[in-house]
């Protein structure tokens, strides 16, 4: 089995591409780079779920992994307005891509690669160039993926229930938050203007 670094975006979408890999002849040895998620409560609720995982399926998973906010801010704040799948979520790719590059280096793995691709909501060729880019960077190599094929998305929910993992509702940001819950307000104020009308 090739040692591999798995960037992780969140628990649910590791189990499938754990086991993907595995499937392919690597051992992942999971890592949770996520400075983009907010609040911090919801950080270290989705730190602990992946440790919850990675002590169900034998993996090892690397701790004290640093919350650069700061610095996410710093990058990702200039297109706070943008929507999902936009300037901002390019920028919150890059900036993971890059320091999960970085951190292959320094830590002595040749090749990495991120879970983000399991999503249906994300680019996954976006992401596979930034992957790219960044392991030319650092000297590493980085594994392309697309997790979500092969009904890849479907068995993370599966899997995700079996090993009782929390499913976030949001993608992770103060940004995507705050989208959440304007759609949720207005959802709220709708049924409200019906429930008038039928008064
Ligand atoms: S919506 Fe998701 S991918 Fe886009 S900036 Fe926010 S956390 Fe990053």
């Amino acid at each position: 089995m090739k040692k591999i670094l798995l960037n992780v975006c969140c628990a649910p979408d590791a189990t499938h591409s754990i086991n993907a890999l595995r499937e392919d002849g690597y051992e992942p040895e999971t890592w949770f780079y996520n400075p983009n998620i907010h609040p911090r409560d919801e950080y270290h609720k989705r730190v602990a779920d992946m440790e919850k995982l990675a002590a169900a399926v034998a993996v090892k998973n690397i701790p004290d992994v640093p919350y650069d906010i700061k610095e996410w801010f710093e990058r990702c704040r200039p297109h706070a307005n943008e929507p999902e799948r936009g300037k901002r979520c390019e920028e919150c790719f890059r900036m993971r891509m890059d320091k999960s590059a970085q951190a292959a280096k320094v830590s002595g793995y040749e090749t990495f690669a991120t879970t983000l691709t399991i999503s249906p909501h994300k680019d996954a060729k976006l992401i596979n160039k930034l992957g790219a880019e960044a392991a030319e960077k650092y000297g590493v190599n980085y594994l392309m993926s697309d997790f979500k094929k092969k009904d890849g998305f479907k068995k993370s929910i599966e899997l995700s229930k079996k090993y009782g993992l929390y499913r976030q509702d949001y993608c992770g940001c103060a940004y995507s938050l705050r989208e959440k819950l304007r759609r949720s307000n207005t959802k709220t104020n709708t049924h409200r203007s019906c429930a008038r009308q039928s008064l």
